[in-house]
């Protein structure tokens, strides 16, 4: 009989996402959350933390990519980035692709998430710890955004779900603490869940934003394994034109980052992901006026 592993993150509404697993690599209860990571014959490898999806080998790029293009091309001249989380280093692999990246800096809190990534994930995690232009911090980003003198052009927040150690990252004090070490004009993305699912989780991180920020909303992009239709990627920045840019602008800013391989992001798909539909976009406008 083969093993089935469930997604809980949604049983509070009754639904629960299960996964028929041909092969469990490893299991384990680490100092902050419990950690699986299963072969799927169709998804491949999948990373459970806490009964949430973290990453899956089949749709990691759309979530990699649109966390990571969009904010970078947004900005147009990032130099220093700022990734909060993102153990599986799927996002730090994206971001050094961008050579005009001069350092990246990555703060995560479970040191065993990036061990069993060496192993499990070295498409990720070789070519980044390779790199010269990439720092790693073992650490609870609330305490590093909180008392670094370092300043970012770009920040973003690949955290786990609002629960457990992730809980602090959708924090009114997190973010307050991200804008203390922004440039200005920089701008922030954080993972805002799926609005179908966790519409309340979207209009809260939105209302922070714009008690912080002078723009704050968000962009959508469906990633399978992220299940419930769109994920909300939320978007922060006091350059209310950085989410304006033109295709063209964004197609010129890629040309001159030299084009490289992308299998979901384009210049149309990056400016289509602030197109909202209808019910996100009343969620953020409520939210706004929070
Ligand atoms: N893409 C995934 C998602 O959307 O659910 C997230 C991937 S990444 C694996 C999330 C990482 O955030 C995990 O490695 C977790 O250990 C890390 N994390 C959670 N809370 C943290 C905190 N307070 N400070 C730094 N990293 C944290």
């Amino acid at each position: 009989m083969k093993r089935w592993i469930t997604e809980t993150l949604f049983d509070d509404l009754g639904f629960r996402m299960t996964y028929e697993v041909e092969r469990v690599l490893y299991e384990m209860q680490t100092e902050h959350q419990h950690l699986v990571l299963f072969e799927h014959r169709f998804f491949g490898k999948v990373l459970l933390l806490d009964g949430a999806t973290q990453v899956t080998t089949k749709d990691e790029f759309i979530y990699h990519e649109m966390m990571t293009h969009v904010p970078i091309f947004a900005h147009g001249n990032a130099k220093e980035v700022l990734i909060v989380g993102g153990g599986d280093c799927g996002i730090a692999e994206e971001v050094l692709k961008h050579k005009s990246v001069v350092r990246l800096t990555q703060v995560e809190i479970d040191a065993s998430v990036v061990e069993f990534s060496k192993e499990h994930f070295p498409e990720f995690t070789a070519p980044v710890l390779a790199n010269e232009r990439f720092d790693l911090v073992i650490g609870d980003g609330m305490n590093y955004v909180a008392k670094t003198n370092r300043r970012f052009d770009v920040i973003i927040v690949d955290s786990t779900d609002p629960q457990g150690p992730g809980k602090v990252l959708y924090s009114h004090r997190f973010y307050a603490a991200c804008r203390r070490c922004m440039t200005k004009g920089a701008v922030m993305v954080t993972q805002n869940g799926v609005p179908i699912f966790q519409a309340d989780e979207l209009t809260a991180g939105i209302a922070k934003f714009r008690k912080l920020f002078a723009d704050g909303s968000c962009y959508v992009a469906a990633i399978p394994t992220y299940v419930g239709g769109h994920m909300a990627m939320g978007f922060a920045t006091d350059n209310a034109k950085l989410r304006r840019a033109s295709v063209k602008t964004i197609a010129d800013r890629y040309r001159k980052a030299g084009g490289f391989a992308t299998r979901y992001w384009t210049p149309e798909v990056h400016v289509a992901a602030f197109a909202l539909p209808r019910f996100i976009a009343e969620k953020v406008a409520k939210a706004r006026k929070r």
